[in-house]
């Protein structure tokens, strides 16, 4: 029997009371660990939660709390090694495409660490200027944001089980929330280990941070007026969480991120010698490959102009032809496996969904594996599909392949492209390749609607740009309508979330006294 792995919750270690579900390498096929939430006592985990570790976030100050995230992201950085060969065990993903992961959730933290430092030794922030109520400024209203004083739930996606923790505990741990963290089961044994590290270093408070590894059941029961709850996964899922009573009865917040049909979008002026053409090439690619495309912001569909669409196929398709894939123990692999053979098949029924509407530009799902058993391994190779009609292609517009999976889609105009963009039903991420600076402006506030983030690309950015899929805490995550609604970092902005927003109206004295910050 492999390990089976522990919750933390109440302050205590505590092992689930069931056998425990296996998690498992998928590209060996090995059992790994197991985990079991199975006889917790989650009353008391989320009560312990909210009330200990509550009271002494919000004791402390956003500098002091900022000092806590330093410390957290000092006990990562003593652990990496161990974190990158538990996700090429369990995520089989290359070195590079780990790093996205770890990497990414420290470096998140270590921004939110220097932004929360800059807010001060205070317990509450500034919203805005006061206003004064009448014609003399005797009475005036001024608002503010407190830490709400509940816990804050995080339902995790298996693609990113230390980003995804670590992105959304750094605003809540800042704000003065405690958090219990729920990462879906096929990966859960680096967040888990991520949480174990932090603990055992003993640098925060009782209550502040508690991992739950196994069945969700019963979490959402546990929720409270003032409690958040931070989702990540599938719009499916979403939906039943947005039902839960916790949010539609107890106005519960909540955040959802979901799937998404995220596009690049090659303006109209282009060539196929022009730079422009080439960023988009390389920048699919590298958006279809890194994680295996099991990226919610990965690029799913590729606008270009239809006097284009060849030369593109035939470009990307070329790339694609380089892109070694299997065991990502083997130096030569540049794209590891799926999760899990579940997501195989997934991708594999995803394909087969769009082909009815798609021709195959490029089929790398039948290429050699490295050092993989193919009737083992979750791996599988990238697709490059296409649909010269884009209109009438209407499931590239609805399904989402989460795996290295793309369409290529013609378009007749700029407007026409717009409105293929937009087809996604709101998505997380657009990028634009183009040199002409007025209309990738216009492109962009018109994407804007639609869209959390518009990345644009033109030549004098192509070394410093930050890339289409990469999350950086200093901008928006989240996109309207299909991908969830949700509204994640964005520098400060994120601290909105785990806040309550209040008036308090008084004489200019005593608004002098409360103490405030600008947030
Ligand atoms: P999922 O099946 O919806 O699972 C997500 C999480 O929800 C897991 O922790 C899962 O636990 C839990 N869960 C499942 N059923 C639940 C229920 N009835 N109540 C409460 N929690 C429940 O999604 P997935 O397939 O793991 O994730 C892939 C999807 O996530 C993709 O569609 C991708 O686009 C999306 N995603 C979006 C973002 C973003 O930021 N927008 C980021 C990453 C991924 P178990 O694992 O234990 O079942």
């Amino acid at each position: 029997m492999t390990e089976l792995l522990s919750n933390y919750v109440a302050g205590r270690w505590q092992a689930g009371s069931g056998a425990g579900t296996p998690l498992f390498d998928p590209v060996l096929g090995t059992e790994l660990v197991r985990v079991d939430a199975g006889g917790l006592d989650l009353g008391e985990a989320f009560s312990f939660a909210r009330e200990t570790g509550g009271a002494a976030l919000r004791a402390l100050t956003y500098k002091q709390r900022a000092g806590l995230l330093g410390a957290i992201v000092k006990v990562l950085q003593a652990h990496r090694d161990t974190y990158y060969e538990i996700a090429t065990a369990n995520s089989g993903t290359v070195k590079n495409d780990s790093a996205v992961d770890i990497d990414g959730g420290i470096f998140t933290l270590g921004q939110y660490a220097k932004w929360g430092d800059a807010l001060g030794d205070v317990h509450a922030l500034r919203d805005g200027d006061a206003v004064k109520l009448g014609k003399e400024p005797l009475f005036q209203s001024q608002h503010l944001q407190v830490p709400t004083r509940g816990v804050a739930l995080f339902i995790n996606a298996f693609n990113f089980p230390s980003w995804g923790l670590w992105e959304k505990a750094a605003p809540a741990l800042l704000s003065g929330v405690p958090v219990i963290v729920k990462p879906a089961t096929a990966t859960a044994w680096l967040t888990q280990r991520m949480v174990r590290d932090v603990v055992e270093a003993g640098v925060l408070p009782a209550g502040a941070l508690s991992v739950v590894c196994g069945s969700s059941a019963g979490l959402m029961d546990q929720l409270q007026g003032f409690d958040v709850v931070s989702f990540t996964g599938s719009a499916d899922t979403g939906a039943v969480i947005r039902s839960h009573a916790a949010v539609a009865q107890r106005s519960v917040r909540v955040n959802i991120e979901a799937d998404s049909l995220n596009s690049a979008l090659l303006l109209p002026d282009a060539t196929a010698y022009s730079e422009a053409f080439k960023l988009l090439v390389r920048e699919v690619v590298r958006e279809m490959t890194v994680k295996s495309g099991q990226k919610c912001t990965a690029i799913r569909r590729i606008l270009v102009p239809a006097a284009l669409y060849d030369a593109a196929a035939e470009a990307i398709g070329a790339k694609l032809a380089g892109v070694t894939v299997g065991n990502p123990r083997n130096e030569s692999v540049r794209m590891g496996s799926l999760v899990s053979k579940a997501q195989l098949n997934a991708v594999r029924e995803g394909l087969d969904a769009l082909k009815a509407q798609a021709a195959v530009l490029y089929d790398g799902s039948q290429a050699r594996l490295v050092d993989a058993d193919p009737a083992v391994a979750a791996c599988i190779g990238p697709v490059l599909l296409g649909a010269r009609d884009a209109d009438a292609a209407q499931v590239v517009h609805d399904v989402e392949v989460f795996g290295p999976v793309s369409t290529l889609l013609p378009y007749r105009d700029l407007d026409h492209a717009i409105a293929l963009a937009h087809r996604g039903q709101g998505s997380l991420v657009t990028s634009l390749y183009g040199a002409d600076e007025a209309a990738l402006g216009r492109a962009a506030v018109q994407l804007a609607a639609s869209h959390g983030r518009v990345h644009v690309i033109t030549p004098e950015v192509a070394q410093a740009h930050t890339g289409h899929g990469n999350v950086m805490p200093h901008s928006l995550h989240g996109g309207p309508g299909r991908a969830g609604g949700g509204a994640e970092l964005a520098g400060l902005r994120a601290l909105d979330f785990y806040h309550r927003r209040a008036a308090v109206q008084a004489a200019p004295g005593v608004l002098g006294q409360l103490g405030l910050a600008q947030a």
